[in-house]
């Protein structure tokens, strides 16, 4: 069964009576342990998606099923309650909160999900071991390069367990050594069994996912599977 299931999702803005159509009829299926990228040129729609995807926004049109759920018509405290257990976001710019350290910037979203302390330090302790940033945990974000904050970041969203990580260009903002290191470290939460789902626009890193998702102009035109493992 598909963890992420969408059928004829459309998104209309209408801004100043002009309508624009950032996604026309897309129909996805992600099954639990996939990784799957979405490539296309700026202005395609990806963003769009992947906000549809992690709850931050609603189709015009169309259907929605998260892990057997679908989510349309859910209330907005439903609705924020499945995006805090169910999705890990990563983003370019990090996302950080520049005055909490690394630990407490893990921790954070564990607390508004109402976990006990000592769970929350445990996990948030683990997700950091898993990142390779057990060593920074009392460091504030000012403190790291740009690929390390990327990993605490990762680490934030690993931490609450949940059922699929989004990314989105998260090597943008990154010098490509860090942003291969993000990309590896990506690869490796995937082969021990992470689901997720990446926007890029970079074409070199479609390698380390499953399949690739074309999209142009709000629609898929190409599915691709990155067939050769070794290539990972
Ligand atoms: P991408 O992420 O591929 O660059 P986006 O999903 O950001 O593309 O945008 C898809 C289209 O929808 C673009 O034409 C963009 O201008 C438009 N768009 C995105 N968000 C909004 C919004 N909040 N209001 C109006 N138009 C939007
Ligand atoms: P939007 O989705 O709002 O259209 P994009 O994510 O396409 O924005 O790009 C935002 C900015 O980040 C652009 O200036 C783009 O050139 C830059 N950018 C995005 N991804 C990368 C990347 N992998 N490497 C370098 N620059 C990037």
């Amino acid at each position: 069964e598909s963890l992420i299931h969408l059928e004829g999702v459309t998104k209309v803005f209408l801004t100043d009576e002009v309508e624009t159509h950032a996604l026309s009829g897309i129909h996805m299926d992600i099954v639990k342990g996939e990784y799957v990228s979405i490539a296309g040129p700026s202005g395609c729609g990806k963003s769009t998606l992947l906000s549809i995807l992690g709850l931050l926004d609603s189709p015009t049109e169309g259907s929605y099923i998260l892990n057997g759920r679908p989510v349309q018509g859910l209330s907005l405290p439903e609705r924020a309650r499945i995006r805090n257990r169910e999705i890990g976001f990563i983003f370019q710019s990090f996302n950080l909160i520049g005055d909490l350290t690394v630990y407490e910037n893990v921790e954070l979203p564990l607390t508004y999900r109402g976990m006990p302390a000592a769970e929350r330090k445990t996990a948030a302790m683990e997700a950091l071991e898993k990142v390779g940033m057990g060593h920074r945990a009392k460091h504030l974000p000012s403190q790291l390069s740009g690929g390390q904050q990327q990993r605490v970041a990762v680490a934030r969203a690993l931490a609450g367990k949940p059922a699929v990580l989004l990314a989105d260009e998260p090597t943008g903002n990154l010098d490509s050594k860090n942003g291969d290191s993000v990309m590896q470290l990506l690869a490796e939460l995937h082969k021990a069994g992470a689901t997720i789902v990446m926007v890029t626009h970079d074409v070199r890193f479609a390698r380390h996912a499953d399949r690739t998702v074309h999209i142009f102009d709000g629609r898929v035109v190409q599915e691709q599977m990155e067939s050769d493992p070794t290539r990972a």
